[in-house]
């Protein structure tokens, strides 16, 4: 199995929190909250390009979202990184 993390926006804000799933083969499991666990996904919309990425891109995409995205989650992404 391997870490495949996606981007989820909510609703009344254009805030976005990454979720960390795993990836096998076609299936994806993904963790019923956000890496900052302060979202579940009831409260939002995925973004249908980015999701199920690789460590690698989602460090691109976060940069690429920059200041909307939950500065948790990305702390979050960088400490289980190593
Ligand atoms: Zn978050």
């Amino acid at each position: 199995m391997k870490k495949a993390y996606s981007f989820f926006r909510i609703n009344d804000t254009d805030e976005s929190h990454i979720f960390e799933g795993h990836s096998k083969g076609s299936n994806y499991k993904i963790s019923v909250d956000c890496m900052c666990k302060k979202i579940t996904p009831s409260q939002g919309y995925w973004i249908t390009d980015a999701v199920r990425l690789n460590e690698q891109e989602t460090r691109e995409k976060a940069a690429e979202f920059g200041k909307l995205v939950c500065r948790n989650c990305i702390s979050m992404l960088y400490t289980t990184y190593e």
